[in-house]
């Protein structure tokens, strides 16, 4: 698995507004989309084209298009919503697919609830959203469901990562046969013993879209 770290001024402001426990829920989402947005433009380097030509009001002009099939979006239930926005707005055509996936409190497993995708992945390029990689079993699970059905390059954009969840999944993903990169907009320091990033910026979901009981 390749990582990316995006190192970039408005990125790491951006997620330092995130982190900031007194940035309420509004300020939250807003600041999400506008930084999946920005760590899409990295993540998206590798999307396929395909040569075409325009004319412009002067002349013909070489150019590209997206190819075929369209790129597919997949973001991992409950947070991973608060990233879709500001991914699509960079690529509007891309399809969109839901997997919902929980970490097992106690185990710290993944669970998966809920899957809305096409069946045959084959030849799509993926986009996984999470914003908070932290034991790495969930984005784990989701690569290789995806690939399972038949995906054959897949990029997961996460806002955090804690240096274990990186191992981990490099270790669960050991062997996939197709190309896995991660985008993150930082590495944080550690994982603490209840599961969370430290520093992290607290349960991502719950600041997005306030605590369910
Ligand atoms: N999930 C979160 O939302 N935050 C963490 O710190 C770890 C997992």
């Amino acid at each position: 698995m390749e990582l990316r770290i995006v190192e970039h001024p408005l990125v790491s402001h951006k997620l330092t507004t995130l982190r900031d426990a007194s940035t309420d829920s509004p300020t939250f989402r807003r600041l999400t989309e506008e930084l999946v947005t920005l760590l899409a433009y990295e993540a998206t380097r590798e999307v396929r084209v395909s040569p075409c030509t325009v004319q412009t009001p002067v002349a013909e002009a070489h150019g590209v298009k997206l190819s075929p099939p369209r790129p597919l979006v997949v973001p991992i239930l409950r947070a991973g919503l608060g990233m879709l926005e500001g991914m699509t707005r960079l690529v509007p055509t891309a399809e969109v697919g839901f997997v919902g996936m929980r970490r097992d409190e106690v185990t710290l497993e993944a669970v998966t609830y809920a899957e809305r995708l096409p069946d045959d992945l084959s030849g799509r390029q993926c986009y996984v959203l999470d914003p908070m990689l932290a034991t790495g079993g969930t984005l784990a699970a989701a690569v290789q469901f995806l690939t399972k059905r038949g995906a054959d390059h897949i990029t997961c954009i996460c806002l955090l990562a804690a240096p274990e969840g990186i191992e981990r999944m490099t270790q669960l993903l050991d062997g996939l046969q197709v190309p896995c990169t991660l985008v993150v907009a930082a590495v944080d320091e550690k994982l603490n013993e209840v599961g969370y990033i430290v520093p992290g910026l607290g349960d991502a979901g719950d600041r997005l879209y306030g605590v369910v009981d």
